[in-house]
């Protein structure tokens, strides 16, 4: 059942790792689907900015 869990991980908005506040991605890379996004806190006190490896992995790839 590891598809079930990995769909739910995906349906999860991503979150500031610092303040838990949403994040909006900075860069996104359509060409690339499952390359890191660059995401920054929408908290303006926080601001953090980080990279973000999307949760998928898939053992077939790295063969
Ligand atoms: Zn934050």
């Amino acid at each position: 059942m590891t598809e079930m869990l990995t769909s739910l991980r995906t349906s999860q908005p991503t979150t500031c790792p610092v303040c838990g506040a949403r994040t909006f991605i900075l860069k996104e890379s359509p060409e690339e689907p499952g390359s890191p996004q660059a995401h920054q806190c929408l908290d303006a006190a926080c601001q953090f900015t980080f990279i973000e490896e999307e949760d998928q992995e898939d053992p077939e790839r790295q063969v």
